[in-house]
């Protein structure tokens, strides 16, 4: 056992507009972020395992209206909530995720679930439901998961007819956590209801192992957000991965090349969290903005969202 563990977090990223932000706004989004940052750290702290870590900071992210997963999950294009989870342990790669699934409250729990008792890795709607009701996961209806702002966005990508990444102007989505404990093993989560007005029944990067989640202890953890289908076509979360295994890159010679180079190549929006095995953390993205925040190795913290 080490004294060495450390944390990141992400709300979404996008084009976070300094104009449509108020200050009043930017604290609750910070104060989202410290809670969800302080929910996974106290696992940390005490000598907790990552998974469980990265587990507690998601779904404190869930549970909060202002993110995009569980509570306040987008709209898709028929009017419901179709949310994606993942998560992985960069111990023994045991990975679990669900997809479509719109009534279980905490998704990236029914996705460590699935991980450790359903034999499988991937579970999709239905079936995915009926495996939270074997396992006493806790449900909810349509009114939790409904905000306000997330239906005035559908509404508007209605009227426009596009699909939109959540956090475009002032819109914000998918969470995420990667982690490093006391033990030297890394773990990755991610939870999103997905891009507004998206069609019924698609499936982002964020529950595909290897896109928008990935954790490996002979690498790094990586947890993805934005524009889904570029991320699945880079496999970004695995590319950072083999970068690193393959060519032996650091974590930011890896997370530099995909975000700033090949993501940027085929327009894919967006940025992800890394950690590696010495606890180095990254935080990149090629749009105007994060929601980020992290607590380091020597416990120093920061919470961002805008590029400075
Ligand atoms: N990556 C998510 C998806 O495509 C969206 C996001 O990160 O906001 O489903």
């Amino acid at each position: 056992m080490t004294n060495i563990f450390a944390l990141a977090i992400h709300g979404g990223a996008g084009t976070i507009l300094r104009s449509t932000m108020t200050k009043e706004l930017q604290t609750q989004y910070e104060q989202g972020l410290k809670d969800a940052l302080s929910a996974g750290y106290t696992i940390l702290e005490k000598k907790g395992n990552s998974v469980d870590a990265v587990a507690a900071a998601v779904m404190c992210l869930e549970d909060n209206p202002l993110f995009n997963a569980g509570k306040g999950a987008v709209f898709n294009n028929i009017g419901k909530h179709e949310m994606d989870a993942a998560i992985m342990n960069g111990k023994t790669l045991e990975a679990g995720a669900v997809c479509g699934i719109s009534t279980v409250k905490n998704p990236v729990l029914l996705a460590k679930t699935t991980m450790l008792y359903s034999g499988h890795v991937m579970l999709a709607g239905s079936g995915a439901e009926e495996f939270a009701l074997s396992q006493n996961l806790q449900f909810e209806n349509d009114a939790y998961f409904y905000t306000q702002q997330r239906y005035d966005q559908w509404q508007e990508a209605l009227v426009e007819n596009k699909v939109q990444l959540d956090h475009t102007e002032k819109k914000m989505g998918t969470v995420g956590a990667v982690a490093l404990d006391c033990f030297g093993n890394l773990a990755a989560a991610t939870s999103t209801g997905g891009m507004t007005n998206k069609k019924f029944g698609r499936i982002g990067d964020s529950p595909v192992i290897g896109a928008g989640t990935y954790a490996n202890n002979a690498t790094c953890a990586v947890s993805c957000t934005g524009h889904g289908e570029l991320f699945i076509r880079l496999v970004v979360a695995y590319d950072i991965s083999c970068l690193m295994e393959y060519k032996g890159l650091s974590l930011k010679e890896a997370c530099d090349l995909v975000v700033y180079n090949k993501l940027v190549a085929i327009n894919g929006e967006g940025g992800l969290i890394a950690i590696d095995k010495a606890g180095n953390i990254e935080l990149s993205f090629n749009s105007e903005g994060m929601y980020r925040a992290s607590i380091d190795i020597n416990g120093n913290s920061i919470i961002k969202i805008y590029k400075d």
